[in-house]
């Protein structure tokens, strides 16, 4: 079986260490990504990271893995620039809505589970919300406390960085060194009350202002951003675990903070695999509010937007994003989305045209090979876009077999069924957006109005007769009358 080779084969290539992959606990895999901060619309930026973990969870339950996919909600202790001082960025949005937090967490959460529905984004296995997991951060802190990893100030608990250097190198993920450090957040940085300016908060006393509060032992506060992904990652997948994902952007600090707070807490390594997908950008520029060029998926599927020349459906944008590798930028424009458009339905019209394939005694195409390169590059580091190039050989492969200059078995053109099945709808998780069952029912709808209408005939009732021919027409729908029996056709 192609499917048991490739078991074994999937991981040599997960990590650029061409190391082989064996699930800490075979064939229980555990995988944990950043999700939102849920104070706004989800946007592209939101999108590409959903996909592209979504398409790893996917090919791993193909191949019969029992993956746990752990995707946090941040809906508390993300303050302003990602930094430790400034306004909580849900309480901020509350506060200009006059909302609950919870009611704005709520709301954005709920309109990010109907984009990425929209996107065919499989739930994943556990959505665990920060704010429903104080007690299991507080607990972290402590053990950084009593590990001698943290430091009490004026009731904020804050991550000892030099202290921690000293036993462990940090710095490991993003390549940066610590002297690098101090220099970029000194110049960040303004007046405060930590030792050193690249120490990260664990946990903040709350300003009398500040709406979300929890009692702890150090104060009335919240948990610094960073801790909350410790922790329910340590909560629901363990001391370690196997893949851990999200954002470049994460890299540093959040991603490096989480190593860190699990060494300091437990002695080792969180996460067996780091995966980080690239930035997305429009028109060759960094997304943001300030550029005017900040697009949310319900803009993108509207076509409600300034840059935009028309809308673009889910599957255009799903699509989109699987043409590229998750390690390189991608770059949104109208003409790439047009382009994108184009070949998706290319691919889809492809797919549709299989059953006609005649089968022949013997096959002039290999589709073996075709398969197995599918799975070859969802091997190299879950490359999707090596998977739609090989469909796309495909969709030449249909059209050389349907003008007769290519033949294939009966065998090989159900494989060739399979492998869109398998990869471009299963793995990849595209869908075609008009199945060809809307056309099946369309006809079986008019068989049944035909029927009815030649039993008013039949009976002499010319006005139902004629009520439903002229329904139809306005419809768009032509019905003629012949010997053979009605014939119809859309206009
Ligand atoms: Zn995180």
């Amino acid at each position: 079986m192609v499917e048991s080779k490739s078991r074994l084969q999937i991981f040599n290539t997960l990590t650029r260490q061409k190391e082989l992959f064996e699930p800490l606990n075979p064939p229980h895999v555990g995988m944990y990504v950043c999700g939102p901060t849920v104070y706004g619309d989800a946007h592209l930026g939101h999108a590409r990271p959903a996909v592209i973990f979504d398409v790893i969870f996917r090919y791993l339950k193909f191949f019969g893995y029992q993956v746990r996919y752990v995707r946090n909600i941040t809906d508390v202790g993300h303050l302003e620039n990602d930094a430790d001082e400034g306004e909580d960025k849900v309480e901020q949005k509350a506060r200009l809505e006059r909302l609950e937090p919870m009611e704005v967490a709520q709301y954005y959460s709920n309109r990010y589970h109907y984009n990425m529905d929209q996107l065919n984004v499989l739930r994943p296995s556990i959505e665990p919300l920060a704010s429903g997991h104080i007690i299991e951060q507080q607990e972290l802190v402590k053990k950084i406390l009593s590990n001698g990893f943290a430091y009490e100030i004026n009731g904020s608990v804050y991550f000892d960085v030099e202290k921690y250097s000293k036993n462990y190198p940090y710095g490991e993920l993003s390549g940066r060194k610590l002297e690098e450090m101090i220099a970029f957040t000194r110049a960040l940085e303004g007046k405060s009350e930590k030792r050193s300016p690249y120490d990260f908060a664990l946990w903040k006393k709350a300003q009398p202002t500040h709406i979300m509060r929890w009692p702890s032992t150090w104060s009335e506060g919240f948990p610094g951003w960073h801790l909350e992904c410790s922790a329910m990652g340590n909560k629901y997948l363990g001391e370690k675990f196997d893949i851990h994902g999200g954002g470049m952007d994460l890299i540093f600090p959040h991603h490096e903070a989480e190593i860190a707070q699990s060494m300091a807490a437990y002695g080792n390594q969180p996460v067996k695999y780091w995966l980080h997908n690239n930035m997305v950008t429009i028109n060759g520029q960094k997304m943001g509010k300030s550029l005017g060029n900040f697009i949310t998926l319900d803009e993108i599927f509207s076509g409600n937007h300034p840059q935009l020349e028309k809308a673009y459906s889910p599957m255009i944008i799903r699509f989109f994003i699987l043409q590229a590798h998750y390690r390189s930028t991608l770059d949104f424009s109208n003409d790439a989305l047009q382009a994108a458009e184009k070949a998706f339905k290319r691919l889809i019209e492809a797919y549709h045209q299989i059953d006609k394939i005649p089968s022949s005694e013997a096959s002039s195409i290999n589709i073996h090979e075709l398969r197995q390169a599918c799975f070859d590059g969802m091997n190299d580091d879950f490359n999707s876009s090596i998977v739609l190039a090989n469909l796309f050989e495909a969709v030449k492969m249909i059209n050389l077999t349907l003008t007769g200059t290519e033949t294939l078995t009966h065998d090989d053109i159900e494989l060739l069924k399979l492998t869109f099945n398998d990869f471009l709808f299963q793995i990849l998780g595209l869908a075609d957006e008009n199945p060809s069952d809307n056309s099946n029912l369309v006809n079986e709808l008019m068989n049944l109005l035909l029927e009815l209408r030649q039993e008013a005939r039949d009976r002499k009732d010319w006005a139902t007769s004629d009520r439903i021919r002229e329904r139809l027409l306005k419809m768009g729908i032509e019905v003629k009358d012949s010997k053979d029996g009605p014939t119809w056709k859309i206009l």
